[in-house]
């Protein structure tokens, strides 16, 4: 039998409520705060990920799937949305006639990692990107933005991790001073970070090696180095974050693998999954809309790992995910074609149906609409069509009602849209 590619899944008809869910959840948030979907391919060229994301990080150097077509052309599954999205504010000119631009976009990710829980070669993300706002109010919303959803899909256990990375003005002097305390240290890091020592430092910080760890616990810290305004930005956006009551740890360890972040950076970790234990990551990349042939214009952005927000939730065993509004349990033929004639009129008026179409008792039909976690349970059978009255069962409370053949679906309807 053909098999999944590793490391690829399939989101089964039972946790997909729970993924609709949670996807409408941030979307209608969003969107409250002024954001609006974009909607872009899952493939482009290579060359757009290689410059964006930049050569020495992981996802460029050993994640990518990348493929020449049948014309030779370099092409490569989107490990992320950001330059895809960044590619798209160019080309479509989304700059004007005004450069404020607030997207957000969620789907697959391809990245050839070495799969684990919670770690996948197909995964997806929703992601938010806000074009044209220098100010560190715009970092502090959009930390505020996913605390709001994280709120709303009731999550606890999480904790937002900040660092500033500077700017072009402040970050090379930084990187000497890291580089010497490296140099210093070299025996007690791993190969990877003997090899980033050189080309990308600030990547020594995030190693996840614990001996790299040890060895790298009193390195100094980038925001101790950071130029003026870099720690004046920095500074209102704690400020922003304390005045709305959002907390966060100061993690100077954050450096995120992409080349292209600037200023703030920030992670939303979580305790509830172990290893993998980063919900949502992002910050400010002021330079990559520049770098890819736009005009030179701010933006910031962030990425949440749907596939982890949906374990945390489903962890927290609060499954969202619904089953059918009403379970018809029809009990001979003539009743089943009742039933049917029903259920399509339910559908039709925007109620979800299911119902038995084989000959089963009714013990063994509530019994299927138990695991089908269905809210109501509508009972026909031919003792209920002689009285001409049906009952209506709420799973929930267990309260039931007789309802009158005549008019049924409209009586149907009106109980459960009030139980609702
Ligand atoms: P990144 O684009 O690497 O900053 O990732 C943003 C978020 O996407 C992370 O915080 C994770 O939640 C999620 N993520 C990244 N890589 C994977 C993966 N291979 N499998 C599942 N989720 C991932």
């Amino acid at each position: 039998m053909i098999q999944l590619i590793k490391g690829f899944k399939d989101i089964l008809p039972e946790e997909v409520a729970l993924w609709q869910q949670i996807e409408k959840t941030a979307a209608d948030i969003f969107e409250d705060f002024g954001f609006r979907e974009i909607r872009i391919p899952m493939m482009e060229r290579t060359e757009l990920f290689a410059r964006s994301i930049g050569q020495d990080t992981d996802i460029v150097e050993k994640e990518m799937y990348t493929f020449a077509d049948r014309k030779g052309d370099l092409l490569t599954l989107r490990p992320e949305a950001t330059a895809s999205v960044v590619r798209a504010y160019i080309q479509h000119k989304l700059y004007t006639p005004d450069p404020v631009r607030k997207l957000y976009t969620i789907g697959p990710m391809f990245r050839r990692e070495r799969p684990q829980k919670g770690r996948y070669r197909q995964f997806y993300q929703i992601n938010a990107e806000v074009f044209g706002v220098a100010s560190p109010y715009i970092d502090a919303q959009l930390i505020i933005m996913l605390a709001v959803l994280f709120e709303r899909l009731m999550i606890k256990d999480i904790k937002a991790h900040i660092n500033s990375l500077g700017c072009p003005q402040c970050r090379p002097a930084f990187k000497k001073i890291l580089g010497d305390f490296i140099s210093s240290k070299i025996d007690r890091l791993c190969t990877d970070c003997r090899r980033r020592k050189d080309r990308n430092p600030l990547r020594v910080l995030d190693c996840k090696v614990p001996a790299c760890r040890q060895a790298m616990a009193d390195a100094p810290a980038l925001t101790d180095h950071i130029c003026e305004a870099c720690r004046e930005h920095f500074n209102t956006v704690q400020e922003i974050l304390n005045t709305q009551g959002v907390e966060y740890i100061l993690d100077k360890g954050l450096v995120r693998g992409l080349d292209y972040y600037t200023r703030t950076t920030f992670e939303i970790q979580t305790s509830a999954l172990g290893a993998q234990n980063a919900i949502a990551g992002g910050g400010r990349y002021d330079r990559l809309v520049h770098a890819l042939g736009g005009p030179e214009i701010p933006a910031i952005g962030f990425a949440i790992g749907l596939d982890r927000l949906v374990e945390v939730v489903l962890q927290q065993e609060r499954s969202l995910g619904r089953g059918p509004d009403v379970f018809i349990a029809a009990l001979g033929e003539k009743s089943r074609q009742m039933a049917f004639d029903w259920s399509c009129d339910l559908n039709r008026d925007g109620i979800s149906t299911e119902m038995e179409f084989a000959d089963k008792s009714l013990k063994s039909q509530m019994k299927r609409a138990h695991r089908l976690n269905s809210a109501h349970v509508l009972i026909v059978g031919e003792n209920e069509l002689a009285k001409g009255e049906i009952i209506l069962r709420n799973m929930n409370t267990k309260e039931q009602h007789a309802l009158t053949i005549e008019g049924l679906v409209k009586s149907v309807k009106d109980r459960i849209r009030g139980d609702l």
